[in-house]
């Protein structure tokens, strides 16, 4: 089991909770094909049954939302393949890297990668005042839990 592994239930509640569809008319402009796989997207079905995909139905787009600043609008196949990758970065977001979940299973190794991330984020922020505020936060919640780890025998 790849160590990023986010449970089934979790991923199935955020799908369900935390993503809309959004229909070819709702679209923003520019913003017509999947930033992951690059193809454009097709309509909604409306008759889909969550979560399962069929790999030859186009996918169309869904919007995450009630996801702190995090909005972005991603192909409906290629946000659950990323969900359920089981990789250091399935629990972000591939375009904001905003944390959608918490890591399952967070090392000393993976806390520093994501803290360089951050720091990165950071030095691209736009100065203003919120999503300043919101980038330190995520630094100053990634150095707790660096110093949590320090203080847990397992990773030393
Ligand atoms: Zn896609
Ligand atoms: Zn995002």
């Amino acid at each position: 089991m790849p160590p990023n592994r986010i449970t089934n239930d979790k991923v199935q509640n955020f799908l369900a909770r935390n993503t809309v569809p959004l229909s070819l008319s709702n679209l923003p402009a520019g913003q017509t094909s999947c930033p992951i796989c690059r193809n454009t997207y097709a309509e909604v079905d409306r008759h889909y049954v969550p979560p399962l995909m069929d790999p030859d139905v186009p996918e169309w787009a869904v919007q995450v939302v009630r996801c702190g600043d995090c909005n972005h609008i991603v192909g409906r196949r290629c946000i659950e393949r990323c969900i359920r990758a089981g990789e250091p970065w399935s629990h972000m977001c591939p375009m904001c890297r905003h944390e959608w979940f918490v890591p399952p299973h967070s090392t000393r190794t993976d806390i520093i990668a994501r803290l360089r991330m951050a720091l990165t984020v950071l030095a691209y922020t736009q100065r203003d005042t919120t999503e300043l505020q919101a980038a330190l936060d995520h630094v100053e919640e990634l150095l707790r839990e660096i110093e949590n780890s320090l203080l847990d025998r397992r990773y030393i």
